[in-house]
């Protein structure tokens, strides 16, 4: 099985989940079964008591689930049904974790964040995953929140107990313009070298832009962020999200993610997508 992490940077809102949820898009279309995990790493057990002002409204799963909106995004853009089991938040781990902690089942060892929550956390991912070919998990957040230390911790120690071939981290960042109109690469390589500091590699990036990434910019984010140029894609603002996919296709997104992970010669053939 594969898996995709999607993590972002430099701020939140900026396309993450459309963006995972669009790669998610591409390799069902190449005939892979995939799924998605959406990781909060708020308190909260689940979204079902945020007040919708400040959050937008509780999306409501199949199975009962009160989870955010992004779960919704990915039902949409999947064609599949979510479970709650799709949503990974702190306050549900945590709680599982201190239940667990009560009832004895550590054995009087001293229960911690590594490796206790880190565990629980790699577990609801593989468990959310199973079935699927190709299972997306996006990071809520932006790299550097303390909040979702503990998920990049457990995604660090995921990447080290798969096959390298079977794991790809995404990079989701902002590509702002300056004043006199040049796209300005600072803050995606500020917050890669906050990836790198906490010991994950991306090994795409994407740049959410007003508009496509110049091929200069794209290589000098490549020398700077230690990628491929061919590993950079842009993400420019569209109309309509569910223009996404094709947008992030058009750059070759697809072929390269499938490239990596060595899904090329399972995908159906362009023709019949
Ligand atoms: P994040 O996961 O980074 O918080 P989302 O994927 O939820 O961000 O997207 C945030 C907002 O930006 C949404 O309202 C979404 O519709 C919009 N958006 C995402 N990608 C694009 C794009 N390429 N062009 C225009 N709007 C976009």
């Amino acid at each position: 099985r594969k898996f995709v992490f999607v993590t972002g940077g430099v701020m939140s809102g900026l396309g993450k989940g459309i963006t995972a949820a669009s790669t998610g898009r591409l390799l069902a279309n190449a005939g892979f079964d995939v799924t998605a995990v959406k990781v909060d790493p708020y308190l909260n057990v689940d979204a079902g008591t945020m007040n919708p002002y400040e959050h937008g409204e509780v999306y409501v799963l199949k199975d009962g689930g009160e989870v955010d909106l992004d779960l919704g995004n990915y039902e949409r853009f999947l064609g599949t049904d979510m479970t709650f089991d799709h949503n990974v938040t702190t306050g549900k781990t945590y709680e599982h974790v201190i239940e667990r902690e009560r009832a004895g089942d550590y054995l009087g060892k001293t229960v911690q964040i590594i490796p206790h929550v880190t565990d629980d956390i790699k577990r609801r991912i593989r468990e959310a995953a199973e079935g699927s070919d190709v299972c997306l998990v996006e990071i809520g957040g932006t790299v550097g929140d303390i909040e979702s230390m503990p998920f990049l911790e457990a995604l660090r120690q995921f990447s080290h107990e798969e096959d390298p071939e079977d794991i790809l981290f995404t990079h989701v960042t902002l590509v702002p313009y300056s004043k006199n109109g040049e796209q300005k690469t600072k803050p995606t390589q500020h917050s890669v070298k906050e990836l790198r500091s906490i010991g994950l590699q991306p090994d795409v990036l994407v740049g959410r832009c007003a508009e496509r990434l110049d091929p200069d910019v794209k290589e000098k984010i490549a020398l700077f962020c230690d990628v491929p140029t061919d590993a950079v894609f842009s993400n420019p603002d569209v109309e309509d999200i569910y223009h996404v996919p094709l947008s992030v296709e058009d750059e070759g997104l697809d072929e390269y993610v499938m490239e990596r992970l060595g899904l090329t010669d399972e995908a159906l053939p362009r023709e019949q997508r």
